[in-house]
């Protein structure tokens, strides 16, 4: 039992699943599964997972962080308290919000896109940010985390680390340290693996508790053990993540500068994508010609970033043809 959990997660009654002892061997007649083996063909793609039990009590891993989202929202923030987010943001806070019929307010970013952190330590019923920020790429140092995660003894902070890996500092050392910090990262960006469908959340073991009860309200096994081999993988091959993400980091600081050269506005970013506006040309008619190109970048048609560009780092080769089109597109102006 945790002070965090909402009223509704402290009543309900989750699921329990059939029993899996592993203490001998059972028939188990327990569970409804066909006590026929799959297909050989499924065995053959299988025959390198891993059935090793990831869950420790301070982890709770999900169908993408996503969904973790989702889990958390239900779990931790209520319909009488006012939760607070970034008014420029994950879109998904906001559906959240509304689809749980939770009382939001968003906190306008400053003139210069940074998260006024005063504003998330003013009463609430709990705050969520993405650190770096999305769609504009910020980030917040930890120190100052820290003193928001301080700031904030009666409710939940959530940072939402989807792209810490391009150059933020993690907020996961600290999750012993606060029993109102949750983290949650991804698979999907750093470690390439966005249609598998894994992500992760690390706190204090009741706020994990808390999405355990839940998530085995909803849907017990979110994650099929294929993908969870692939997943723990993924975290192991340390190498391969590091030669990534220092690529793209390469890649996004030389294509910042690229940007500025044909007088695009570009906020630093520590992420896989930069935010960008021209100087002179609106972003609409960039995106829209950039497209007609065959160059997708995303487009908010949404008031403050209506003239932006977020723009994600592919390879060199791939923002080689960007700068290309761009320059082609305005020289034409
Ligand atoms: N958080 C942020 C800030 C994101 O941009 C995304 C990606 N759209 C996600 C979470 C969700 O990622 P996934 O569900 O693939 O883990």
């Amino acid at each position: 039992m945790s002070k965090y959990w909402n009223d509704k997660v402290k009543e309900i009654e989750p699921y329990v699943p059939g029993e899996q002892p592993k203490d001998k061997k059972y028939i188990k007649l327990n569970t409804n599964e066909n006590p026929y083996p799959p297909s050989k063909k499924v065995i053959e793609a299988m025959k390198n997972a891993v059935n090793d039990d990831l869950n420790e009590n301070e982890v709770f891993i999900g169908n993408g962080s996503d969904e973790i989202l989702a889990f958390a929202f239900m779990t931790f923030f209520s319909k009488d308290k006012q939760i607070l987010f970034p008014d420029i943001s994950y879109t998904f806070y906001k559906v959240y919000a509304e689809l749980f019929n939770l009382d939001y307010k968003l906190i306008k970013l400053d003139e210069n896109f940074d998260i006024p952190l005063e504003e998330l330590k003013k009463p609430n019923g709990g705050v969520i940010i993405p650190n770096p920020n999305a769609p504009t790429g910020k980030y917040v140092d930890i120190d100052a985390l820290r003193n928001l995660v301080e700031a904030n003894k009666d409710s939940v902070v959530i940072i939402d680390e989807a792209y810490i890996d391009f150059g933020g500092e993690s907020m996961v050392k600290f999750i012993n340290d606060y029993d109102n910090l949750l983290v949650i990262q991804t698979l999907s960006k750093s470690r390439s693996l966005a249609g598998l469908r894994v992500g992760f959340a690390l706190g204090h073991k009741d706020l994990i508790e808390g999405l355990n009860r839940i998530k085995n309200s909803i849907n017990s096994y979110t994650i099929d053990r294929v993908a969870l081999a692939g997943a723990k993988e993924a975290i192991k091959d340390n190498e391969y993540f590091e030669e990534i993400t220092k690529k793209i980091i390469n890649t996004r600081e030389k294509v910042s500068k690229d940007l500025e050269k044909l007088d695009f506005k570009v906020l630093e970013s520590k992420s896989n994508f930069v935010f960008a506006s021209h100087n002179k040309v609106s972003g609409k008619f960039i995106y829209e010609t950039l497209k007609d190109h065959g160059v997708l970048v995303r487009y908010f048609n949404k008031e403050r970033i209506d003239n932006f560009l977020r723009i994600t780092i592919g390879t060199d080769e791939e923002m080689g043809v960007l700068v290309e089109k761009l320059e082609l597109i305005l020289s034409n102006i």
